[in-house]
């Protein structure tokens, strides 16, 4: 049976959205609009697997919640002819990472980097959340049976551990899947997209390190929300090395610093690097910043200005959740229902 085309992603209400979520992943969102049916999500259940100082409690929570709505409205997303909403009110997400804990190996889990990095040194003082983290995402992206997911570069990993569940649900449940009448796979093998010159912004104080919300240093990235000045600093501040920008795009290599900055100059403009090369090559790094700031400063502050005006009406921005949630529900509950069934669950 053809499983319909459509897009689902998400984004974590911890600290602030960076320029890294922008280009990396919300971006991608508003384009994917014309071409399929498209769901958003905040992932609140995500954001609490971090330790509560990082994520902030209960308060900072719900402002963060509305925060990243706000940042999905004024960047472009209509919530009207896509979904947006937050995922602790659709209860399909827990349920079906239920499930799919029981399907997904302890040895697939124990190949994440990303919980390595989360958790550094300490990890049995990690929370079984931030291990389980990857179910419950391969749980948000199936219980819609979504064919598509536009995330960053690392979230690469985390979508081949999600096609691997959805294989394997398909293998041990084949059968029972036929007898329902769903042919030969319930849920789909979902693709990422990970396209563009800025799948993965790098921190501006360490080239290697990818710009994070939980990165202790506010320097280290370009939060939507930062005014003009803040931002014309941090990018001044940003690292780079002694020698000037190279003529074409191979020079980048083994120059982090440089060709992250390249990259996010290309991505806000729209070019290619090597159209930013052709342009600023061979130049100092001076000139090149201030034209980047100038650049970040004109894309980002007309969203800025609007996810202000946004959410200081916070019972809108409520009622935007409240709405897509009860239409994600009807898709999640019908999804929900048939893995009853094919599972063997007995239900109402
Ligand atoms: P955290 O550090 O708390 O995990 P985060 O910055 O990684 O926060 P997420 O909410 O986990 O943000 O990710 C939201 C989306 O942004 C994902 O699609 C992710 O791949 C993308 N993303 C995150 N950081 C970057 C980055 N530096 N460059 C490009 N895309 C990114
Ligand atoms: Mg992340």
């Amino acid at each position: 049976m053809a499983v319909k085309e459509r897009v689902f992603s998400g984004v974590q209400p911890t600290g602030n959205l960076h320029l890294g979520n922008y280009l990396g992943a919300i971006v991608k969102f508003v384009a994917l609009q014309e071409r399929f049916d498209c769901i958003y999500c905040v992932v609140d259940l995500h954001a609490i697997t971090g330790p509560i100082d990082v994520w902030g409690g209960p308060d900072v929570l719900r402002q963060s919640t509305r925060e990243v709505t706000a940042a999905f409205i004024a960047s472009g997303i209509d919530p009207k002819k896509h979904i947006v909403f937050n995922q602790s009110q659709v209860a399909a997400h827990a349920e079906l990472a239920w499930v799919f804990n029981c399907v997904a190996r302890l040895g697939w889990l124990n190949r994440m980097t990303q919980f390595k990095e989360k958790a550094g040194k300490d990890r049995e003082n990690a929370s079984i959340g931030l291990y389980d983290y990857p179910v419950l995402m391969a749980a948000d992206i199936l219980a819609y049976r979504a064919t598509h997911v536009p995330v960053g570069e690392d979230q690469k990993q985390h979508l081949e551990l999600c096609r691997d569940i959805a294989q394997k649900f398909n293998n041990d449940f084949g059968e029972s899947i036929r007898a329902r009448g769903w042919g030969d796979a319930f849920f789909p093998l979902t693709e990422p997209l990970i396209q563009g010159p800025a799948t993965r912004v790098m921190s501006l104080r360490d080239g290697t390190k990818k710009m994070s919300k939980s990165d202790p240093s506010d320097n280290s990235r370009i939060n939507l929300t930062d005014d003009a000045d803040t931002i014309a600093q941090k990018i001044r501040r940003a690292k780079t090395d002694p020698e000037p920008l190279p003529n074409e795009e191979a020079g980048l290599e083994h120059r982090a610093e440089a060709d992250n900055l390249v990259g996010i100059y290309a991505a806000l403009a729209e070019i290619s690097k090597a159209e930013v090369l052709r342009e600023f090559g061979g130049g100092q790094f001076s000139t090149f910043k201030t034209a980047l700031s100038d650049l970040s400063v004109a894309k980002l502050s007309p969203i800025a200005a609007e996810m202000k005006r946004l959410t200081q009406d916070p019972s809108y921005i409520d009622s935007v959740l409240a709405e897509g949630a009860a239409r994600a529900e009807a898709i999640a509950t019908e999804t929900m229902n048939a893995v009853k069934d094919i599972v063997g669950f007995i239900r109402r």
